[in-house]
């Protein structure tokens, strides 16, 4: 029950938050202002009321020695505000002394307990209490007449000083909530109710200074939360993040303090190493892995969350520390998000390397720095190459050339993705065309499309451009779209796949088996192929799982008449159960390498065909 009463108490009280240094000063000195005015102006009044120059002098230096402490060198705030309102009350004893105790002199009590509260700390503000209080009591009993104008209180000087001390008391509590209230204002955020950014940083200040242990703060980025915002409205953004700001407060525990930082952004600072910190990330993953159902439609949300903890923060500082995590989250984001990165020195210089790439990116078109490389896709009855995929090559000017998985994240997060993916587009489109007319025969090409480029772009009738100017037929473009894309907001994306669809084109299901969709999901897509990941062709032949899930993908893929590609094929070995399999299509270093279109030439393309035997038995089956 004491505890409850305690806690009750504390969070009715003011917390006595530090105020900015700036705002401090600029009442600290009028406070000053103050004290030394009421010092000179209680000394001269003295000399008015025919006290002698002496008597006038000494209280007079009464009310301004303790101003003394103020000026001391290395005097922190908490002495200099407390030897400020010393020299504030002891205006008032002089005040009512030199007024015999009149009671309207009291008054001045109450205006020097009011000054005393824009310190908004607890030191002087209690101190101006004691003196009060002690003042009435001790002085009062001692020297009745110094203190009480009027015969009654003379006589029982503890009554009246408790009448007072009750009213000082009162108007200290009015004091007390208006401290409060102005604490609360300004530091929570108004739309989830969680605490802002100021509040944080006083909360891990706090922490940092109080605690023994590590303190750890994560940044929370929610990952495409503008196409949310531009597709459903800020009415359906404001509840996505009201709802997200509910599941991460249900993460942590009641010592923690989640706080919303503006937009799509949020923090947590926990008492804490930086691995309880990451369990607490990866909480509030799993949290997040359920949709927000908003107005009837599921939307999934996806978090980019990095941690530091204090050991990272070489200066303590809350800044600091909060500035560690973000560059942690910003590395989770690049390296392809819903994730949790943990602060690590160097991360700076990586972080900075990934910016500069960034800003490179955006001049790397107009540069003519990227250029399209083509692997063949091989039909794997006959061997023969049916059509390439293009996948995109940078040849950076200092750097050398930057493999796409670790560009294409950053053109994405950029949003440069969608004028690259178009050039790309353009490219491959006019290379496929000149292809089917030297060879004489119909050469496919696939293109990766990025999420961004499916959701954000007009890209239907970029497609349509790109089909016009080069002339391909649409039946021979292939766009390869991830399972990834899907989760974002699957009605949308299948409307545009359908659009795409509509053009002639075909869309096929890129890294198949790696992403969150189930096989039973294919049923619903518009999809015409499908592309096994290179993870469970490598393993082909090992004697593991893969066998049987590939086997399974190609049984659903016929019943749903959708072509099928193995990808990443490197060995005869995983040819031949692909064969075995009655697989329709590989492609893989087996087959060739993404090359430039100059090296590629189809009308030249070796074929590669299935050992005797397994062509045979991929035909029967
Ligand atoms: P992806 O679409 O799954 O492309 C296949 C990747 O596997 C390519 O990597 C290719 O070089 C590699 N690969 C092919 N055969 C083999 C093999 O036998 N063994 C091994 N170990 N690897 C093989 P790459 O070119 O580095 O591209 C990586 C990813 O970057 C692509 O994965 C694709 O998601 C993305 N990407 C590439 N070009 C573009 C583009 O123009 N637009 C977009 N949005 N993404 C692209
Ligand atoms: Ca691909
Ligand atoms: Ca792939």
């Amino acid at each position: 029950m004491f505890t409850a009463l305690h806690e009750r108490l504390a969070t009715a009280l003011p917390e006595g938050r530090h105020l900015p240094e700036e705002v401090w000063r600029r009442r600290h000195r009028a406070v000053l202002r103050v004290a030394g005015g009421q010092a000179v102006g209680l000394g001269v009044m003295a000399l008015l009321l025919g006290r002698s120059p002496l008597t006038a002098g000494l209280l007079a230096l009464a009310v301004a020695y303790p101003l003394v402490f103020t000026v001391l060198p290395g005097a922190g705030r908490g002495l200099r505000s407390a030897a400020a309102t010393a020299s504030l009350l002891a205006a008032s004893v002089v005040l009512v002394y030199l007024m015999e105790g009149l009671t309207e002199a009291h008054f001045h009590f109450f205006v020097m307990v009011g000054l005393a509260a824009l310190y908004q700390n607890w030191v002087p503000f209690g101190m101006a209490l004691a003196v009060v209080l002690a003042h009435h009591g001790v002085v009062g009993t001692l020297f009745p007449q110094a203190v009480f104008g009027h015969g009654s209180a003379q006589h029982s000087p503890w009554t009246w000083s408790l009448v007072h001390g009750a009213f000082v008391l009162a108007a200290s509590l009015a004091h007390l909530a208006a401290w409060r209230l102005n604490e609360q204002q300004g530091l929570r955020d108004p739309l989830t109710g969680l605490a802002n950014r100021t509040l944080l940083l006083e909360t891990t200040a706090r922490m940092l200074a109080r605690r023994s242990g590590p303190t750890s703060v994560l940044f929370l980025d929610l990952d495409d939360f503008k196409d949310v915002n531009d597709s459903r409205g800020h009415a359906v953004g404001d509840e996505l993040l009201t709802t997200v700001s509910q599941r991460i407060t249900g993460c942590v525990r009641s010592v923690d303090q989640v706080a919303r930082l503006g937009g799509d952004e949020f923090a947590v600072v926990v008492a804490g190493s930086a691995r309880t910190a990451a369990e607490v990330g990866e909480r509030v993953l799993g949290a997040l892995a359920d949709p927000v159902v908003v107005d009837g439609r599921a939307i999934h949300v996806r978090v980019s969350i990095g941690v530091a903890d204090s050991t990272s923060a070489g200066d303590r500082s809350a800044d600091t520390l909060l500035r560690n995590a973000d560059l942690a989250m910003y590395l989770a984001k690049s390296s392809g998000k819903n994730r949790v990165v943990v602060y690590a020195e160097g991360m700076e210089r990586a972080a900075q390397a990934k910016a500069e790439l960034i800003t490179d990116l955006d001049s790397a078109v107009a540069e003519g720095q990227l250029a399209v490389h083509y692997q063949p896709t091989v039909e794997l009855g006959e061997g023969v190459t049916t059509g390439y995929e293009a996948l995109l090559r940078w040849q950076h000017p200092t750097r050398g050339l930057v493999p796409p998985l670790e560009f294409i994240p950053l053109a994405e997060e950029s949003g440069a993705i969608v004028e690259i993916g178009r050039w790309v587009l353009t490219e491959a489109t006019r290379q496929a065309a000149q292809w089917s007319r030297e060879a004489g025969r119909p050469i496919d090409i696939a293109v990766n499309l990025s999420p961004r480029q499916l959701l954000d772009d007009d890209v239907v009738s970029t497609v349509r451009a790109a089909l016009a100017d080069s002339g391909l037929p649409a039946a021979q473009l292939t766009l390869e779209v991830t399972e990834g894309v899907l989760i974002d907001d699957v009605e949308a994306v299948v409307d545009v796949l359908r659009a795409l669809r509509g053009l002639g084109v075909r869309i096929a299901i890129d890294d198949f088996g790696t992403g969150y969709s189930s096989l039973s999901y294919l049923r619903r897509l518009p999809a015409d192929v499908v592309k096994i990941d290179r993870s469970f062709v490598q393993d082909l032949g090992s004697g593991g799982r893969s066998t049987t899930l590939v086997a399974s993908i190609i049984e659903l893929a016929r019943s749903l008449e959708l072509e099928v590609v193995a990808e990443g094929v490197e060995t005869e070995e995983q040819h031949a159960v692909l064969g075995r399999l009655a697989c329709s299509h590989a492609q893989g270093y087996l087959f060739g390498r993404p090359q430039p279109a100059a090296v590629q030439d189809p009308a030249t393309s070796v074929e590669v065909p299935l050992p005797r035997t397994e062509a045979l038995l991929a035909v029967r089956s």
